[in-house]
């Protein structure tokens, strides 16, 4: 492992500060930060605008790297996903998801996922650590850059990041923050706030100093219309439980500023999508300022669940819609190259003990965040 610095661990005014600490004026640092994220160069010796002897230092106690693309397929419906290898052998995915209006890259933010979620195929995999800046905007560099070779047809393909790959965010507070400011940043690649989405499975204090310090949108993995049927589907609901969140989500935006928290349901055939279930969301739902997306359940080997009937789900969302709860179906996509919600599977190194560590990791993540916070 190269023990360079990496610029790409910095977002715009930490590039300008390491510039100084190298004796450079900080605009050579706006510079950098605009030929790596803006024009997509990686190679120092092409930023023609940078000193011979500028370079020459760059070279010698910089790098920019990134994860290797060892997998880059286009399902049949134009879903593209992308398997990266970190430096440690590791693997994370991000997927693109093109549309009519927009095009949504889907990006990962840990090595699998410490949470556990009964449903989820991240989840099986354990958790094996969280991603550097770098690596997580490496996976917008590199969709970016590929998918503006393909043509001009793709310029400006990348319209909005959602933080929905494999990892939970908010247990990686730092690097996320950091990285999706990049993505935000005018020089970088220019993302409006809105357009810009993190999903969490409900880290309340994680929320709460999301609140503070970022202007992004959110989404709350909530999956179950009670304590005890999220307990068992989302486990993080037993430290953090729907009150605390519900209460949370529902302050999360200033009164009259429009915008909402997207509720994500995953439909989970006879488990949590009956008209009971149906009813006790709406009551929950019904004061917090938010807009409802059904997920259909994507398998994968061993799955536990089946995905609800899609008359189901339309009569789900038609009994939400007249208790006044704008609710979508979310289009299931990439479903043919493994590229859907929930089915995200990085293959790991290290494999062996990762089960035994899961919770007791969780927990020390979730001390740590806990501790950040009561220090605000
Ligand atoms: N940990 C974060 C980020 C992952 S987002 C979170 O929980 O929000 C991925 C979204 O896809 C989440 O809403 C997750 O619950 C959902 N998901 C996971 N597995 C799925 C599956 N097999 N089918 C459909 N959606 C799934």
């Amino acid at each position: 492992m190269s023990e360079k610095v990496n610029l790409l661990n910095f977002d715009c005014q930490g590039l300008c500060h390491y510039l100084q600490s190298l004796g450079e004026s900080s605009f050579r640092g706006k510079q950098l930060f605009q030929w790596i994220h803006q024009a997509g160069v990686a190679d120092v010796n092409l930023m023609t605008n940078i000193s011979k002897t500028l370079r020459a230092k760059l070279l010698e106690y910089t790098c920019i790297d990134m994860p290797e693309v060892v997998y880059d397929n286009t399902a049949s419906d134009g879903t593209r996903k992308w398997l990266l290898r970190l430096d440690d052998g590791n693997c994370i995915e991000a997927v693109y998801i093109p549309e009519r209006t927009r095009g949504t890259l889907c990006v990962s933010s840990q090595v699998g996922c410490a949470l556990n979620c009964s449903f989820c195929s991240t989840a099986k995999q354990g958790f094996a650590r969280n991603l550097s800046v770098a690596e997580i905007i490496s996976q917008v560099w590199v969709a970016v850059r590929s998918l503006s070779e393909e043509g001009g047809k793709h310029d400006h393909a990348v319209t909005n990041v959602v933080m929905m790959g494999m990892g939970e965010p908010l247990l990686n507070y730092n690097n996320v923050l950091t990285a999706m400011d990049i993505m935000k940043d005018d020089l970088a690649y220019g993302l409006a706030k809105r357009r810009v989405t993190l999903s969490t499975s409900g880290v309340a204090p994680g929320m709460l100093k999301l609140k503070q310090d970022s202007d992004v949108a959110l989404a709350l993995s909530l999956h179950a219309p009670n304590d005890e049927l999220r307990n068992e589907l989302v486990p993080i609901n037993k430290k953090y439980p729907l009150k605390e969140i519900m209460q949370i989500c529902r302050e999360y935006f200033p009164k009259g500023s429009k915008r909402v928290v997207t509720m994500e349901y995953v439909m989970l055939e006879g488990i949590n999508d009956s008209e009971q279930h149906a009813k006790q969301l709406a009551k929950l739902l019904a004061n917090v300022p938010c807009k409802l997306n059904l997920i259909p359940f994507n398998s994968y080997p061993k799955a536990l669940y089946q995905c609800s009937p899609m008359p189901v789900i339309e009569q789900f969302k038609t009994y939400l819609q007249h208790k006044g709860i704008l609710t979508t179906i979310r289009k299931t996509r990439g479903q043919d190259i493994d590229a859907a919600c929930g089915q995200l599977a990085g293959d790991f190194k290290d494999k062996t003990s990762r089960r035994r560590l899961l919770d007791a990791r969780a927990d020390r993540m979730l001390g740590q965040i806990a501790i950040e916070t009561a220090a605000q």
